[in-house]
């Protein structure tokens, strides 16, 4: 089991309701996963604490077979570094940076130099699967929003994370390049056997991955 939630609860304050209520999820290795629901539903709430970018009221979550320590700030971003990549709406790519350097960027922390070179050499490898290998001394602003979006995949992708996180990745493209990116998604996952968690609103998403859940006033169920 890669992660797991277990019976985890989550409000904001001023808020009458939960938005997770006792949300229990078996993340299991190799395995790609969509959460659907309603805009407000929670599901950004839920993908974040998977990310352990925000915490549980109550509850657990069990990442790679242990609790992670929240009030352990270096301990959990290196925890986060090495075991999660997350890929978002919006490819938040560094516009002065080249898309070769972009990809590199969570490669800074690494210390030992045979890891980073094979980080890099994968980075550049996976770029090239995904048609890009030409485009590595180009900028953000010299290429498409798809492949800015694809190459924000690579980066999410290039310390060999266990669980790649991603919310709703495909919103900000038009159909054509949502289902180019969902399908280059899927086959690395499958290849390079990591876990997969994608927030989508779009049922012809969600449906292409292996489980579907949905989330609604509080409750996870799969669907
Ligand atoms: P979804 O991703 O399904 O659209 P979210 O997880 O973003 O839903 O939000 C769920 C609910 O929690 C919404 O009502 C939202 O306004 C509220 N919410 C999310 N984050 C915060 C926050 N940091 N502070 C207060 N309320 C929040």
């Amino acid at each position: 089991m890669i992660a797991e939630l277990q019976a985890v609860s989550k409000s904001y304050p001023l808020m009458e309701t939960k938005v997770l209520n006792e949300v229990s999820l078996r993340i299991p290795s190799n395995t790609s996963i969509a959460i659907t629901g309603p805009s407000g539903s929670g599901k950004s709430t839920l993908l974040n604490i998977l990310g352990t970018l925000d915490t549980p009221d109550s509850g657990k979550l069990i990442l790679d077979g242990s609790e992670p320590n929240y009030s352990d700030n270096q301990l959990i971003s290196n925890i986060r570094n090495k075991l999660i990549g997350f890929v978002f709406q919006s490819h938040h790519l560094l516009p002065q940076l080249t898309l070769l350097e972009n990809i590199q960027l969570p490669l800074l922390p690494l210390t030992n130099n045979s890891e980073k070179q094979q980080a890099m050499e994968r980075g550049i490898a996976l770029m090239k699967r995904i048609g890009l290998s030409e485009k590595l001394n180009s900028r953000p602003s010299q290429v498409s929003v798809g492949e800015c979006q694809r190459t924000a995949m690579v980066r999410a992708m290039v310390n060999s994370p266990k669980l790649l996180l991603a919310d709703e990745p495909t919103g900000s493209l038009d159909s054509e390049n949502a289902s180019l990116l969902i399908d280059l998604l899927l086959e690395l996952q499958k290849e390079q056997g990591f876990s997969m968690v994608v927030v989508t609103h779009s049922m012809e998403i969600a449906t292409k991955l292996q489980k579907v859940y949905q989330l609604k006033s509080g409750s996870l169920k799969q669907i």
